[in-house]
Formats: structure tokens, sequence, C-alpha cells
């Protein structure tokens, strides 16, 4: 029998080591999770006067996705690294207003605060919209743009101090920056992910941005929604159904169809039931919701 210290050696090299089926995460180039600090850890490093270009800030019904009906806190950062045709927030894409507009609740007179806004000034408007929610009615707080991932520093230090008001943070983002998401993971909740179709783009986009990004998202809860056209194809669709069953089959999977803009206009009621049956032969979870805000004739 080899001595006990041979045996390591032959346990470590390439030829016989077992990789656990968990690693192959940390073959991300992005994979730099580190150890939770505890959050007054974390405030002590935050930039409370780091700013960002904001539009606004206001209090409405989630119209999309998984948590659809729900009412949140919408924090809407300014600008965007994409230009989708169907793009509902143009203002998001423009230069950014001089001042962000905030409304504490809904049907009461706004209010404005300096931009590019500072951190603790927004958390200062998301207070008070809390002091106004007697009822408790808010669920969460939506950081929505535009992109936040443009501002990964600015968001890293905003979700540090909005954990202190016990709400589940979500981001929402087009899930193509995944090195930027690294750096705010650890603050967020949620991530909603709402990848962008070749077809509706007019281009191809990387598919490996969108698989880190997936890969990074599955250390905290994440969903996909895709808005889908009437020039969506089978094809890419199986091809980012495929992307998404190969890192988690359960992740909930939105199919939107656009609601319609310019010139997209939404496929067919047949087209969406048939692309949802063709994504639950890899997918756990896969729902047909169009915009229900739009419909309500909410923000
Ligand atoms: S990613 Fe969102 S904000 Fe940016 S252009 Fe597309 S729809 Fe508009």
């Amino acid at each position: 029998m080899a001595p006990d210290s041979d045996r390591e050696h032959e346990t470590l090299t390439p030829e016989t080591h077992e990789e656990p089926e968990d690693l192959p995460l940390e073959k991300s180039p992005y994979y730099h999770v580190p150890q939770e600090p505890t959050v007054e850890e974390l405030l002590e490093e935050v930039d409370t006067g780091a700013r960002a270009p904001l539009v606004e800030i206001f209090t409405s019904i989630q119209g999309e996705a998984l948590f659809v009906g729900l009412q949140q806190i919408f924090i809407r950062f300014s600008g965007c690294d994409l230009n989708c045709p169907y793009c509902d927030t143009p203002a998001a894409r423009e230069a950014p207003p001089a001042e962000v507009w905030c409304q504490a609740k809904p049907g009461v007179r706004g209010f404005t605060i300096d931009n590019p806004a500072r951190v603790e000034d927004v958390v200062d408007v998301v207070r008070r919209m809390l002091r106004y929610d007697e009822e408790g009615a808010i669920h969460s707080i939506s950081l929505t743009g535009g992109e936040p991932l443009l501002y990964p520093d600015f968001v890293a230090a905003l979700t540090t101090m909005l954990r202190q008001f016990d709400l589940p943070i979500m981001l929402e983002t087009n899930g193509m920056r995944p090195g930027d998401l690294q750096k705010v993971l650890r603050m967020v909740d949620w991530v909603a992910a709402d990848f962008k179709l070749d077809s509706a783009m007019g281009r191809a986009l990387d598919d490996g941005a969108r698989r880190e990004f997936l890969r990074l998202a599955q250390y905290k809860r994440v969903f996909v929604k895709l808005v889908l056209t009437e020039a969506a194809t089978d094809e890419e669709l199986q091809g980012v159904f495929d992307l998404i069953a190969d890192i988690d089959p359960a992740c909930p999977v939105f199919l939107q169809p656009v609601t319609r803009t310019g010139e997209c206009y939404p496929p067919s009621g047949l087209d969406l039931i048939r692309w949802r049956a063709m994504a639950m032969r890899r997918l756990r979870d896969v729902r047909v919701i169009p915009q229900i805000h739009k419909l309500l004739g909410l923000p």
C-alpha cells in the first residue's frame, strides 16, 4: 500500500481528480463571490455621497413577470447600453433630467431631488415613501431603468443602505453585464434578467455574456423575461431556452408578448402557446404574461 502522502498526491493529479458537480460556477471568469460580511461591516464602507443619474422614483403596481400585481418602489436609472426598438422607457435613454422626479404615494404631489442623485438622498426618498405606506402595501423595491448596472458602485452602495428597510430588493437588468452584476450581487435579493432576442434587436447579442450572467445570478434568486415580437423564431427561442435550462431548468421564465410599439407587433396567441410548450420540454416554470400595468393605465 502506498504511504498516505503518495495517495494524497495521486488524488490531486489532473487525470484522477474528479470535480464536484457544483464546480463549474467557479470556472466563471466573474466568479468571485466573497464571504458574506455583515450589513454593519458593509455600511462602514458605503459611499453615501456616490451619485448616479436617475429619471424618477415612484411607487406603482409591478406589471411584469414574477412580481406582477405587487406594489413596488421603482428607482429608475437613466441611460442604457442597448437600444431595443420596443423600449417603453425612452426617457431612460435620453440625457438625464436636471432633477429626479419623486412621488411618495400615488396621487400625491411630487417633488424633486438633485440629479445625478446621491445615495443618501435616494434613501431619504424611500424612507418618506414608506412613511406614507401606513397599510404596508409596498412589497419590494425595484431598481430599474434604463440599465442600473451601468452604475455598479452606486447600486452596491444604495442596496446596502436599502437593507435597513427590510424589503426584498429586485434588480431589473438586460442581463448583459456579468462583471457589474458581481459587484452588486451581495445586497440584491432577486435578479430579473430581461434577455433580448436577436430578432427584435436586429443583431446578434453576446450569448457568452448572458450565460455568465445567469450562472452568476444563481447565487441569488433569478428569473428571466423574454419580450416576444412577431419576428421571433423557433430557432433563437430554442437557443435561449437551452441556455437557461443548461444552467437551471427550474429558473422561472416569462414569455411577454410585446406591447405594440412603433413597428413592433406581438406574436399570435397560437405562437405563444406553441413557444411555451417548446420551452416546457426543458424548463419547469414557463408562463405567458403581457404587461399588466399598461392595461391598468399605470406607469
Ligand atoms: S434594455 Fe430596457 S431600457 Fe434599455 S433600450 Fe432595452 S427596453 Fe429600453
